[in-house]
């Protein structure tokens, strides 16, 4: 569970580690600040998608489900650095659908933990198949992560994709391009 006073113990430990002294007035607040934030950006620690992706509506005829472009904000779980980017979702549904709200709330559910792209993905296409018994789902991610923008390569502008293929999507190159070639419209 989240433990504000330990994240403020911790922000104060992490500015006399690197020499500050806590107690200056531009960062007096900052621990509590930080923390506050922190309950925000990783909200998304003790939910579960299932609460978004429950509600289902029959959907008898439905083929191809997509949904491109959900924006997401998360942070590497290697450097806590920001990461960011988009996400496209595509399912074919087994009879039942979702609201259209619901997949961008599990994008957010997976993107507000401490996280990795190529994680994420998987974890939002096990979400939707398991949750939705889905004949197929893929997903794909693209984002720039700050980590190699402001550090280490500092290459600003690069981008990172990941893939993630369920059911019928998977060994189907014809159904994936199919997605691909929506999402970059
Ligand atoms: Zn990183």
């Amino acid at each position: 569970m989240f433990d504000k006073e330990k994240v403020m113990d911790a922000v104060k430990l992490l500015l006399e580690g690197i020499g500050e002294d806590p107690t200056r007035e531009g960062l007096i607040e900052t621990p509590e600040r930080v923390a506050r934030m922190c309950e925000d950006i990783f909200g998304g620690m003790n939910e579960d998608p299932k609460v978004h992706l429950s509600k289902q509506f029959p959907a008898p005829n439905s083929e191809l489900v997509i949904e491109k472009d959900i924006i997401f904000y998360s942070m590497c779980e290697h450097h806590l650095l920001p990461f960011f980017g988009k996400a496209h979702v595509a399912y074919i549904p087994n009879g039942k659908v979702v609201g259209l709200s619901k997949i961008p709330r599990t994008v957010e559910v997976f993107a507000r933990r401490p996280q990795l792209q190529e994680q994420m993905t998987v974890q939002i296409a096990d979400a939707v198949e398991a949750n939705l018994e889905a004949k197929g789902v893929m997903v794909m991610i693209e984002a720039e992560h700050t980590c190699m923008t402001m550090r280490g390569v500092k290459k600003p502008g690069v981008k990172t994709i990941t893939t993630a293929t369920r059911g019928l999507f998977v060994d189907n190159p014809d159904r994936q391009r199919m997605f691909l070639d929506a999402v970059r419209n």
